[in-house]
């Protein structure tokens, strides 16, 4: 039996004794504050209405919510395992991204595809996505209107793979994750929260291909998470 076919029979069951304290003279209950809090949470949940991410893609659609849809090739949705322990989200697809629909595959995609291997992970045991899903022109830094119209699909992709971590990648994510205008460099290196999801802010590959001296920031910061993820 489905997961919607067993929700489908207990709403029934207690719909069936309502009625029968209903018949009994019964008019009402008493609900406190918390309980009807805890309702809401679990109706607003994506459990609740059987979310997936083929269900996110598919609202997604050939999207046109912001302007930057005139200019792209593809949309970047994000890929990686449904069910990953840790997802990595960066700032917006560059070039490389938009003209093959994959997050992180051009220069900085490849720094990021090393740090996961030399965290003994592969992409595939990960889910890489951004804060926006199609390409800036001239890969300039999304403007917050986008990033507000864009930023609910990533929250629903999130909700669906309930990462154990999130790794954000730049300024940008940081920021558009944690709601907060703090800079990068004071962000970085410690543990944050977003959504109940322990987040870890660090510098963005790009940034890394140009300032190398940084790469030894970003490898305390992964080591960081590679000791929650114990490996
Ligand atoms: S960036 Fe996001 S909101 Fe804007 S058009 Fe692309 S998918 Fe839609």
């Amino acid at each position: 039996m489905s997961i919607r076919q067993e929700i489908d029979i207990t709403i029934k069951a207690i719909a069936d004794t309502f009625r029968f304290f209903e018949d009994l003279g019964c008019n009402g209950f008493e609900c406190q504050a918390t309980s009807l809090q805890a309702l809401e949470k679990w109706q607003a949940s994506a459990e609740y209405h059987h979310e997936t991410l083929e269900v996110v893609r598919q609202d997604l659609g050939e999207c046109q919510r912001c302007r930057l849809w005139k200019r792209r090739s593809y949309i970047v949705f994000g890929e990686g395992s449904p069910n990953a322990r840790l997802m990595f989200v960066g700032e917006g697809p560059g070039f490389d991204e938009d003209q093959t629909g994959k997050p992180f595959v051009g220069a900085a995609g490849q720094l990021l595809t090393k740090i996961i291997q030399a965290m003994q992970l592969n992409r595939a045991d990960v889910y890489i996505a951004n804060i926006i899903k199609c390409r800036p022109p001239g890969n300039r830094t999304p403007l917050s209107d986008e990033i507000k119209t864009c930023l609910p699909f990533l929250h629903r992709q999130i909700e669906v793979i309930k990462p154990q971590f999130i790794c954000t990648l730049g300024s940008v994510a940081a920021q558009a994750l944690l709601q907060t205008k703090s800079p990068i460099s004071r962000l970085r290196g410690n543990w944050r929260t977003s959504m109940g999801i322990r987040v870890m802010p660090t510098y963005h590959p790009a940034y890394l291909l140009r300032n190398p001296d940084r790469k030894r920031d970003v490898w305390e910061d992964i080591k960081l998470i590679m000791k929650e993820l114990n490996i």
